[in-house]
């Protein structure tokens, strides 16, 4: 993939692109972002538009560099990725011997470090003077999702691109190259920016899952309260269903307010939302939508996942 072809993410595409044409790259990056979103991609389109002799500041992705780059053998372009949980200190002193030398045969070595919050603190600690100054013709990218878990002094000595979780034609325009109409309307709800984060997916969970909600919104409070029971013992389940839950309360105030179709994320439930979307006031929608934003936060703290799905099944009137 060349700059050209990098789906949203146009401003940090501008800046980087500048930099390589003007010749003013820095030694050390810092992209941050949500995870599957495209920061890899990126950083392996800088890596061969660095280096590609045949465009000035973009990969042709036909030349023998950008192939081998993409193909992951170009002697000049080392990816680290945690081993396990995390990257550890043995990972980056084996890096700093590789790179002690010169680049084998690319104007410039690019090194990628994905995962970096997930450096040890040795490992961090020992990264620190080679991000300070890298050996000549050696960029360093650190990737992240997290950046409060890094370090002020690896944070400090990189210039740091911000990638905005994408829009959502972006998002069905990436999962077009990946999967068929109908499963883009299944999963791009899902998404929140991240199409990498819906290809990760299990796909029947989520239909599954979708199924479920439909059952609950036109049931008994006892077929709830019995969901929520049978939800809570299937954890990765359960949170998936909370997310479907809270794309359909968005859906319902979206109709509500504007009368149209196009903005709903399930499209597929397009006649669902239409039908539901009159039983309720915009701000009792909103108030329930708020609610379960607040149950999510609190099972990303720990709380009790069976408590919290029966009060987003029963306490919820969206339900
Ligand atoms: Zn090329």
């Amino acid at each position: 993939m060349a700059f050209r072809d990098v789906v949203g993410h146009t401003r940090p595409c501008q800046i980087l692109q500048k930099e390589i044409k003007t010749g003013r790259v820095h030694h050390a990056y810092l992209f941050t972002g949500l995870e599957g979103i495209g920061k890899r991609r990126v950083a392996l389109t800088m890596a061969k538009a660095l280096n590609c002799p045949t465009q000035e500041e973009d990969a042709c992705d036909c030349c023998p560099s950008c192939q081998r780059i993409d193909k992951g053998v170009h002697p000049d372009f080392i990816l680290i990725v945690p081993e396990g949980e995390v990257i550890k200190i043995g990972q980056i002193r084996e890096l700093q011997r590789a790179i002690a030398f010169k680049p084998y045969e690319a104007r410039w070595r690019v090194v990628v470090v994905d995962g970096a919050e997930r450096m040890t603190r040795e490992a961090a600690n020992a990264f620190l003077k080679t991000l300070e100054e890298p050996p000549p013709w050696t960029m360093i990218i650190l990737l992240a999702t997290d950046v409060e878990a890094l370090p002020l002094t690896v944070l400090s000595r990189c210039q740091r691109v911000r990638f905005n979780p994408l829009r959502q034609e972006e998002v069905r325009e990436v999962l077009a190259h990946h999967l068929s109409e109908e499963e883009i309307h299944l999963l791009a709800p899902l998404a929140g920016g991240s199409p990498g984060r819906v290809l990760r997916m299990d796909r029947e969970e989520i239909a599954g899952a979708k199924r479920e909600l439909m059952l609950c919104v036109s049931s008994s409070l006892e077929r709830r309260l019995k969901l929520a029971q049978e939800l809570a013992q299937r954890e990765g389940r359960g949170r998936i269903f909370l997310e479907i839950f809270q794309g359909w309360l968005r859906d319902l105030i979206i109709y509500r307010e504007t009368a149209e179709e196009g903005g709903l994320l399930n499209s597929d439930l397009t006649e669902e939302v239409k039908k539901f979307a009159s039983r309720m006031e915009t701000e009792e929608f909103l108030r329930d939508f708020w609610a379960l934003l607040q149950i999510q936060r609190g099972i990303e703290a720990h709380s009790n996942l069976q408590l919290s799905l029966e009060s987003a099944l029963v306490g919820l009137g969206g339900a």
